[in-house]
Parts: C-alpha cells; structure tokens; sequence
C-alpha cells in the first residue's frame, strides 16, 4: 500500500505516520527527518538546507525529489511506503506521479489530518515546551516565529495539494482537533477497510488464488 499522510505543522502528521507504519508493516519516509540527518551529517543536501528549514521555508522541489526518488527505489519501499511530510507542493506531487508512473505503481490514498491554523501555534509551542522539559532537544523551527511562516507556507504551497487529490478521488480527511487516540482510530478504520476493498479486489482477480 501507498499512502501519504497530509496536514499542517503540528497536526500529529508523524505521530499517526509511526502509527500506521508498524501497524502495517510499511516504511514510513519523513522528508523532514531526511533533511535533518543530511544537516546533522553535514552532507552537501544538508548544507544547502539548512537555513532554509530553520527559517521555515520550503527546501527546493528538485533536492527533495530527488531524495525521495532515491528512497522510494530501494527495495523495502518499491511496493509499500506511508510518506510523511512529501509532497508538500503540486510540483513534488506531479514528480511523485512520475517516479510510481515510471516503476509501474500508484498512490491508494491520501490520508488528511484537518486542523485549523490558529489551533496550531498553541500546539506547537507547547510541543517545543513539553520537549525541553523532558530534557529533549527542540527542534529551532518549533519557535512561535518560524511556525508562523511554516503555517503560511502550508497555506499556500500545501493546501492546494487537498484539492488536488480529492479530485482523483483519493483524498480521506479526519478530523485532527480530537485527542491523539480517536484521529488514530478513524485512520486505522480507514486504512482497514480500504486493505479489505483491496483483498476482495486481488481475489475476484485472482491475483491471491
Ligand atoms: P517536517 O519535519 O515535515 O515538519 O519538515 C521540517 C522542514 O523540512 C520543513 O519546514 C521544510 O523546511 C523541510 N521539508 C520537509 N519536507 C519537505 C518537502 N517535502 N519539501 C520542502 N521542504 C521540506
């Protein structure tokens, strides 16, 4: 199964990505964490990174894809993967369609988690809060000014991608104000049963005879 799963910053988007990636058995690919260990690691994606995640700004579209496209070619990810942070613009979701179209595959779903901006802020502060208190490193684009740009950015190069997918008919949206369990339990219903859709499908063609 191919997913991605979509929301604003502070949404819950890796929490529920780590969820249903052990439940499933998938890889779950965060491009965020990617560009963290390139910065970390001091490559040359991480040089040219770098300020340009701490402020809060897209990384280009070309450095992702092409770290996304290095990704989903290995062999754990050809057939299965929940994407985590990627896309985040109609230019990275059209080099998506390409990358599965050119390894004969395509995306089952797009999983939204909804949560409107002002609710936001709150949450991330408090995460960056909760994070330094537990002694944990905080990440420097958790600060209420950068969260605002990143917000703005998601607004207008994300947001658009919602549309974009429910146009294909692939778009499943939850609501992502209610506690961490009950946006889990309404993703895992509707992963379970677009897994069942997908049994019955493989049966009546044969394809697990
Ligand atoms: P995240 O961990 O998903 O919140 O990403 C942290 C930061 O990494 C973002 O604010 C961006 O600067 C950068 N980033 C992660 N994924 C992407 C992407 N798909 N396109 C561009 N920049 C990204």
């Amino acid at each position: 199964m191919r997913l991605i799963i979509l929301g604003p910053p502070g949404a819950g988007k890796g929490t529920q990505a780590v969820r249903i990636a052990q439940r499933l058995g998938v890889p779950q690919l965060s491009t965020g964490e990617m560009l963290r260990a390139a910065v970390q690691a001091g490559t040359e994606v991480g040089m040219q990174a770098r300020a340009v995640m701490e402020g809060g700004a897209l990384v280009p579209d070309h450095i992702v894809l092409r770290i996304v496209a290095e990704r989903i070619e290995a062999p754990d990810t050809r057939q299965r993967f929940i994407l985590d942070g990627f896309p985040r613009t109609i230019s990275q979701a059209v080099g998506l369609d390409d990358l599965l179209a050119v390894a004969g595959g395509k995306l089952d779903m797009v999983l939204e988690i909804r949560v409107e901006q002002d609710v936001l802020l709150d949450r991330i502060v408090n995460r960056a809060a909760e994070a330094a208190r537990r002694g944990e490193p905080v990440r420097k684009d958790d600060s209420p000014e950068t969260l605002r740009s990143r917000l703005h950015v998601y607004a207008e190069e994300t947001a658009p991608l919602v549309d974009y997918y429910d146009r294909r008919g692939l778009l499943r949206s939850v609501d992502g104000l209610q506690p961490i369990e009950a946006v889990a339990y309404q993703l895992r219903t509707i992963v379970d049963l677009a897994l069942g859709e997908e049994l019955c499908r493989d049966r009546i063609t044969g394809k697990h005879e």
